[in-house]
């Protein structure tokens, strides 16, 4: 299948099967971009994708062989969302385990590399190519017992960061997004599917929403091309920091 065909404009969003993804597929779909919607779980990236006139594909951005799969016949790419991401456990250095050490560090740092190399030459083709990446505000700071997301966000700024210098002169923008505490599956996958955990995480405050979040992204991707947003910073009025939040509720 050529994707890009009709000529609209190409949007790839990593990890859309819910949350902060899913929501952003709909804002960019909604402003006439056709959308590529990749995630491990295929049932409701297909859902997504017939619901807004996209293209379904799955994609765990950890393995090499399903990111070329996914790629096959993009005949353009003008905007990647790197979103695909999350946290695994909440635990002291001192006690940490090496495998949620290692899966956040190879989704979040690793996948955001793959899928980026990829697709790189495409959007420097595009001629107006945009990567948004959605780091965290665990990007910026660190926390108690959040070592491992906290340095696997930082990473992943990192490489955005590096490669808006080292793509100065292309045609090429990066945004990325840092979001305080956003109500999605985020805390049920850190806290390993325990749902009153997970609750517990947005108790007696008010969260931002995924579509909060998907907002943003689409004002950055509505600027035309010599207008380029380099860092939002985006959290609850509860929240002032990764370490500080009220709870009144
Ligand atoms: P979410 O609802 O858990 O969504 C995470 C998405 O990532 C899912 O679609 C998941 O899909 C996908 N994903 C995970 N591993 C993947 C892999 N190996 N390959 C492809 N896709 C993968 O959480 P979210 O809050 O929307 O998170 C989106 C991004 O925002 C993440 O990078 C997260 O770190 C960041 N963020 C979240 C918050 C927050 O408070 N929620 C705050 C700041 C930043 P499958 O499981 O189907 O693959």
């Amino acid at each position: 299948m050529n994707v890009g065909a009709d000529g609209r404009k190409i949007a790839v969003v990593t990890g859309a099967s819910s949350g902060i993804g899913a929501a952003t597929a709909r804002v960019l779909a909604a402003q006439g971009y056709h959308v590529v919607v990749g995630a491990r779980r295929v049932d409701r990236i297909a859902a997504l994708a017939a619901e807004i006139g996209g293209t379904g594909r799955q994609l765990d951005v950890t393995d090499e062989a399903s990111v070329a799969a996914f790629v096959e016949g993009l005949d353009r790419i003008d905007v990647l969302v790197n979103n695909a991401g999350g946290a695994k456990g909440l635990a002291s250095v001192a006690e940490a385990d090496l495998d949620d050490w290692r899966w956040m560090w190879e989704t979040n740092v690793v996948g955001t590399l793959r899928l980026t190399q990829t697709l790189l030459p495409a959007l420097i083709a595009s001629g107006d190519g945009l990567i948004v990446t959605v780091t965290s505000i665990a990007a910026l700071d660190v926390y108690d017992n959040g070592g491992g997301y906290t340095s696997a966000k930082h990473a992943q700024g990192v490489l955005h960061r590096t490669l808006r210098y080292e793509l100065l002169g292309k045609p090429v923008r990066l945004t990325e997004i840092c979001p305080g505490m956003v109500e999605t599956e985020f805390s049920l996958v850190r806290f390993d599917g325990d749902q009153e955990r997970a609750d517990a995480t947005y108790q007696g405050l008010t969260p931002l929403t995924a579509e909060d979040v998907a907002e943003v992204i689409g004002f950055a991707a509505s600027r035309p091309p010599h207008v380029n947003l380099d860092q939002i910073i985006l959290k609850p009025r509860d929240q002032a920091s990764a370490r500080r939040n009220v709870r009144t509720g």
